[in-house]
């Protein structure tokens, strides 16, 4: 099976299309999930915001995130009305700031692009903020019955193992042939998309899991080529794995006047956009910015672990009260590593964006 060509996949798609999205469809409406808030309206801008939440993030997580969104944000207007500040700060825990980002810029482009209406299709919405090939898949096919397929992590290895596709998908020639041959298994009828869509999800999330798949109760068990091969847990392939690494920073956490010192990330990068105590490299480098007095008084914290997708994140947090004198000793020091830093009452703390573990620590 290894040998297998494109045109082979392709041809494999043809022969069990329509069968697969029958199969699948009427699944999905008897065995399916039908309880997540976001399927109770199928409403673009609920899809979406619900769509870029779960990226990465599980369903469990996401419950929570996507109510206090609603309540604050009914409206994709509302959204692109709020200060970023503010969408940050909600979005608080989620990681991946990136999209927070992104959902914003994007709620003010369908506002001012697109009069405050999604476009209807998988083509026209991919030309916004943060909405990837799949997500406009999402959204095209829940709302407007497009005929195209999601592609995300799970469903490239659903597919890959119900067609047996065993090239690697670290390749993207491959996985465009994967591609290929999903569109070949989209329903005939625009108004089974909905179904078809969630049930790819349900079936990447509840049976044809990464481990070990429950072909026993599988909708597809019959027409499966990657079960026939009796391990279709091999599947997919992927060669390159993302290389993780670790990182150790050491956090000034500076009080002076019940307001605490924080700088704001850049743009790109590791919380992009958000506000952190300063970060420093090593031990040697908290003590030249406290100075010998803020080395003897600044309270060690809890050394924690913040797990990133390729990073292990370790910070020790120093915190130290200064004085006025000690402050005005400091600030010169504190200003040339954070330009963008600024003293912040403790009782704004909670309308900064902050990433969660300094959220935790700041109280
Ligand atoms: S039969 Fe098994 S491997 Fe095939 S799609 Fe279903 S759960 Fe996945």
């Amino acid at each position: 099976m290894t040998g297998t060509t494109s045109a082979q996949l392709l041809q494999r798609a043809q022969q069990v299309s329509p069968d697969l999205a029958t199969l699948l469809v009427a699944w999905q409406h008897q065995q399916g999930r039908h309880h997540l808030p976001w399927q109770q309206a199928r409403e673009p801008y609920r899809v979406w915001l619900s769509e870029i939440m779960l990226q990465q993030t599980q369903v469990t997580t996401v419950l929570g995130y996507f109510d206090r969104f609603l309540t604050r944000f009914p409206t994709v207007a509302a959204l692109a009305a709020a200060p970023l500040d503010e969408v940050l700060t909600l979005w608080a825990g989620l990681g991946y700031y990136s999209r927070a980002r992104n959902l914003h810029r994007c709620a003010q482009d369908v506002m001012a692009l697109h009069g405050g209406v999604f476009p209807r299709t998988a083509l026209a919405l991919q030309t916004l903020p943060g909405i990837g090939p799949s997500t406009a898949a999402a959204i095209a096919s829940f709302c407007f019955g497009e005929r195209v397929s999601i592609m995300d992590g799970n469903v490239k290895r659903v597919l890959s193992r119900v067609l047996a596709w065993e090239q690697d998908l670290s390749v993207t020639a491959h996985v465009r042939s994967l591609e290929a041959a999903a569109a070949q298994l989209v329903p005939a009828r625009s108004e089974d998309m909905p179904a078809y869509t969630q049930g790819l999800m349900d079936l990447g999330a509840t049976l044809c899991t990464p481990r070990k798949p429950a072909c026993l109760t599988c909708p597809w068990s019959d027409l499966c080529v990657g079960r026939r091969t009796g391990e279709p847990e091999r599947l997919p392939v992927k060669t390159r794995k993302l290389k993780r690494s670790e990182r150790e920073s050491w956090l000034p956490w500076l009080v002076w006047r019940q307001q605490v010192w924080l700088q704001q990330m850049p743009d790109k990068g590791v919380w992009a956009g958000l506000w952190t105590l300063p970060l420093l490299d090593s031990d040697a480098a908290l003590a030249e910015l406290l100075g010998p007095e803020g080395v003897a008084q600044a309270e060690p914290q809890p050394r924690s672990k913040h797990v990133l997708t390729h990073l292990d994140w370790w910070l020790n947090p120093r915190r130290w009260v200064m004085g006025d004198a000690q402050a005005a000793e400091v600030l010169p020091r504190l200003q040339a590593l954070s330009p963008s830093g600024r003293w912040v009452s403790e009782a704004d703390l909670a309308l900064f964006g902050l990433p969660a573990p300094l959220r935790k620590l700041l109280g």
